[in-house]
């Protein structure tokens, strides 16, 4: 019997895992067209000044609203995309997209910040300084208020073309911003001679400030804002998803924090009203 279920389980276990590579490979074959079709949009999640409360900017984050499957999460097709090459129309259109958004609310709210993920295989586009600088003249969003956030990943195999593109993105005065610290292979020597400007804390460890939470990840999360503060930069708390994770952030002199408990990703519409009603420059 044990033999059987055993059996079963496998079977089971195959026929989902197979599943999930069919359905993977249909995803690939439909983002090119994707785009053409209007089904990527992106959601808005605010960055909060920890110290003040203030609104500073926003995430942009991609989704893609399928046809069949309904709103998917970059995490299930970003590697697609970047395997098939359609990552470069697609960041394209988010860049675009997100900078054109941002250029209208900084004209109610001059300090704003748009923060833009990049898939690593974009920082090897030798179009990307071009698109980049070309967007914001396009869209007329000065290069201050925007954000560019790259994974650890992407930053410490940063020798090379994506490095100079980087530097060069740097030297316009766009920040750079690496994502989910602390998850990747940090080398804090090498750190010191990137481009960077922002750390954003990952989730994992910001949990360790939730009531119960991991004293060792609680630990960490001060040690992290200590060492970036010593290198001058400046410190992103992300999936802040309670008061208490808020709280200790500000006495941790944590310089800004999203998540949950400051703001879901939502519409631009709803960032247009959250504007209207919070006028505080
Ligand atoms: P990320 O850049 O680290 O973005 C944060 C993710 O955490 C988002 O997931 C966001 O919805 C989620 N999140 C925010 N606050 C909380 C919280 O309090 N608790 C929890 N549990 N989660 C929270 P999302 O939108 O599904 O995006 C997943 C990842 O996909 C992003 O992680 C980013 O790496 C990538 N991504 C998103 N948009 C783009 C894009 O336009 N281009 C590229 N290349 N990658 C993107
Ligand atoms: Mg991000
Ligand atoms: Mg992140
Ligand atoms: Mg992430």
């Amino acid at each position: 019997r044990a033999k059987a279920a055993g059996r079963g389980r496998w079977l089971c276990y195959d026929a989902e895992l197979n599943a999930v590579q069919v359905a993977r490979y249909t995803l690939a074959e439909e983002l090119p067209t994707a785009l053409h079709r209007g089904e990527f949009g992106l959601l808005y999640q605010p960055l909060v000044e920890v110290g003040s409360g203030r609104l500073l900017g926003v995430e942009a984050l991609l989704r893609w609203h399928h046809p069949r499957l309904g709103t998917l999460s970059p995490d299930v097709f970003i590697d697609l995309a970047e395997e098939s090459g359609a990552i470069g129309p697609i960041g394209r259109w988010v860049l675009g997209e997100a900078c054109a958004r941002a250029a209208a609310w900084r004209r109610r709210f001059p300090s704003f910040v748009v923060s833009v993920n990049l898939a690593t295989a974009q920082t090897y586009d030798p179009r990307l300084v071009g698109d980049v600088l070309t967007v914001l003249a396009d869209t007329g969003l000065p290069p201050g208020s925007l954000q560019l956030e790259l994974t650890e990943s992407a930053m410490m195999a940063g020798s090379g073309a994506p490095m100079e593109a980087l530097r060069t993105l740097a030297g316009h005065d766009i920040r750079i911003a690496i994502d989910d610290f602390g998850t990747g292979y940090s080398n804090l020597v090498y750190l010191r001679t990137l481009p960077v400007r922002v750390l954003k804390l990952a989730r994992q460890f910001v949990d360790g400030l939730k009531d119960g939470g991991s004293p060792a990840d609680a630990h960490i999360v001060a040690t992290l804002i200590d060492l970036a503060h010593v290198l001058d930069l400046s410190v992103i708390a992300e999936g802040v998803e309670t008061p208490e994770q808020l709280a200790r952030l500000r006495e941790l002199d944590c310089d800004a924090a999203q998540g949950w408990h400051l703001g879901r990703p939502v519409t631009a519409a709803a960032i247009d009203d959250l504007l209207t009603r919070d006028v505080r420059v």
